[in-house]
């Protein structure tokens, strides 16, 4: 199958939904988007590699193609955002044929589909190892995206889901906590509340709670306080609680008298505790410190 040949398929099945603002999708030198008036854009891109982020034959074509694009829509939810593109690159190797090239963009386009993301490009070459690049373009009203920086002392800290589910899946491989490893789902509809509620900040929880809640604090010149239960996915260890990457939940923080709903969409909405004043990016559980350690491909698994 040609480059051709696959890109004709794919702009077939890639159609620009009406209201993505996708004046000109796949098949000119470049995308063409109109945004509306009063939005700003948010962009973001992740990268999901063989051998760092999954293991050749982990996931059937059709669950890679979903989770490439579920992590990076993962982010535009954490900003409270719409979104509204994605750009996709992919470097397939050779045991990469047809068939799965063919199911990687089913799963994927089955995502975008139910966001109404639509797919306006990328790339596509050969390589030694699969390599995927998503580009996700998202718009918010202005001034109005949630950011990582706005949380204040005495702000509750809140928690979407259930955690350690995504690592439990790794380590097990099975069931219920295999699928929430392999398809995660990007809270979008949760961000939108999230800033309706006028949350002061938020995140997306791709690298562990520890990790994730030391970058907001330190981002918003606080320190945290974990003093209540966490939500646990059954069977997960406190170290996959914690530490575990790729929960893809949203951690957030409002104004302490916010009345935040006990569960969004079937997704319960947990507080675990409270910013506090002291050294930005500081953690505490239950009164002790808490390292900020998660998943880091530079340092592997810290563990
Ligand atoms: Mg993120």
């Amino acid at each position: 199958m040609s480059e051709l040949e696959i890109l004709e398929r794919l702009r077939a099945r890639a159609r620009p939904f009406p209201r993505s603002g996708v004046r000109l999708g796949i098949g000119d030198d470049c995308a063409i988007f109109a945004a509306r008036k009063g939005e700003e854009l948010l962009i973001t891109t992740d990268l999901l590699l063989e051998g760092v982020h999954f293991e050749r034959g982990s996931h059937p074509p059709a669950t890679l193609g979903r989770k490439a694009l579920a992590r990076a829509l993962s982010d535009i939810a954490a900003m409270g955002g719409q979104a509204r593109l994605c750009l996709v690159s992919l470097a397939a190797p050779r045991w990469a044929g047809r068939g799965f090239i063919d199911g990687f963009f089913r799963g994927l386009l089955g995502l975008a589909s139910r966001y109404k993301v639509t797919l306006a490009g990328g790339d596509l070459t050969q390589s030694e190892a699969l390599a995927c690049d998503v580009v996700v373009c998202g718009a918010v009203e202005r001034g109005g995206a949630l950011t990582r920086s706005g949380a204040r002392a005495g702000d509750r800290i809140y928690v979407s889901g259930v955690l350690g589910g995504s690592a439990l899946g790794l380590r097990t491989r099975r069931g219920a906590a295999w699928r929430r490893h392999a398809a995660p789902e990007p809270r979008l509809e949760l961000g939108a509340l999230l800033r309706r509620l006028g949350a002061t900040a938020a995140i997306d929880l791709s690298d562990g709670l520890a990790l994730d809640l030391h970058r907001l604090a330190k981002a918003s010149g606080v320190a945290a306080s974990v003093h209540l239960p966490l939500p646990v996915f059954p069977g997960a260890s406190f170290e996959e609680v914690l530490h575990g990457g790729e929960d893809y939940e949203l951690l957030f923080t409002v104004r302490p008298g916010v009345v935040v709903p006990e569960a969004h969409g079937g997704v319960p909405l947990t507080c675990i505790g409270a910013m506090r004043r002291g050294r930005p990016g500081a953690l505490e559980l239950f009164g002790r410190p808490l390292a900020p350690v998660g998943w880091d491909p530079f340092r592997k698994r810290d563990r």
